[in-house]
């Protein structure tokens, strides 16, 4: 599926970590039932699936890893309460493009929420080390304040040690506003549905591409109005997002999207009103 997109001298390649599923409400924010039902059906508890997708980004030397996943640190009462279900996993992931996880030089985290990063971290023998020992891992410096500080309306979506595991192994980089990891991959803090959230952004002008993380959830998150009720600053997430994807849609980016669990990667078209999201694996012009 969508393998070997493009954006510059950038290859990428998703990387499916897990699955779980979220009450579509939540999902949603103030779109009402009737328009959010149809674009991503509910269970009978009301939530709608969605994966955890990282991207695997390559150019030369530099094996990138943007958004490692939700990982395997869960327990029973978590796992049904998320609808978790770990697989086929990051690390198996990379295995199938013949790659160790000691051969990713670079780990990009977006925000600290455990549904991204949670699989940075991995335990052994009672220990929590980081699952890419070698790479060097970026997170925003305002993530891991939030996460280190605790508290908040939002405390049940950061978990310190899956931040602490990565610093106490020297590995951790803290970023803030726009940080060039890589010539043409940047990472953009935005904020808005966290206090720092980011953007990815590879290459550059039509041949780029852009990780939306969770400013754009899934493909059907593409009018600037459809803010989560997840956010912590829903006005901010509106206007980031008008500006957002209103640049993707004017520069022809390829998106690539982290919860969607059927569009991996499109395009998004301007339409009548708002946006309209294509899928990589249609035909497309
Ligand atoms: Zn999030």
């Amino acid at each position: 599926m969508n393998a070997g997109l493009r954006a510059g001298d950038w290859r990428l390649d998703p990387l499916v970590d897990g699955s779980l599923r979220l009450d579509g409400g939540a999902m949603w924010g103030v779109v009402p039932a009737s328009i959010w039902r149809p674009l991503t059906p509910p269970h009978d508890d009301n939530t709608i699936d969605l994966v955890c997708r990282a991207w695997l980004a390559r150019r030369a030397d530099a094996v990138v890893v943007i958004e490692p996943g939700v990982g395997a640190r869960w327990d029973a009462k978590l796992a049904a309460r998320y609808g978790i279900r770990p697989g086929p996993g990051v690390v198996a992931e990379l295995a199938a493009h013949g790659l160790a996880p000691e051969d990713v030089t670079h780990v990009v985290g977006t925000h600290a929420h455990w549904d991204h990063i949670g699989a940075q971290v991995t335990e052994r023998a009672g220990r929590l080390v980081p699952t890419f020992p070698r790479a060097r891992h970026f997170l925003p410096a305002s993530e891991a304040r939030v996460t280190r500080a605790g508290g908040g309306a939002r405390r049940a979506s950061y978990r310190r040690e899956d931040v602490d595991a990565i610093a106490d192994a020297g590995l951790l980089e803290l970023t803030s506003g726009r940080a060039e990891i890589l010539p043409g991959l940047v990472l953009h803090e935005l904020g808005g549905h966290s206090e720092g959230v980011s953007v990815v952004t590879i290459g550059e002008g039509s041949d780029g591409a852009i990780f939306w993380s969770d400013v754009v959830p899934t493909s059907h998150h593409v009018q600037p109005a459809y803010v989560m009720a997840f956010d912590v600053d829903q006005q901010k997430s509106y206007d980031v997002r008008s500006h957002w994807l209103a640049r993707a849609a004017d520069e022809r980016w390829t998106c690539l999207y982290y919860h969607d669990p059927l569009v991996a990667s499109g395009r998004l078209e301007r339409a009548e009103r708002g946006y309209r999201a294509t899928d990589s694996r249609s035909a497309e012009n």
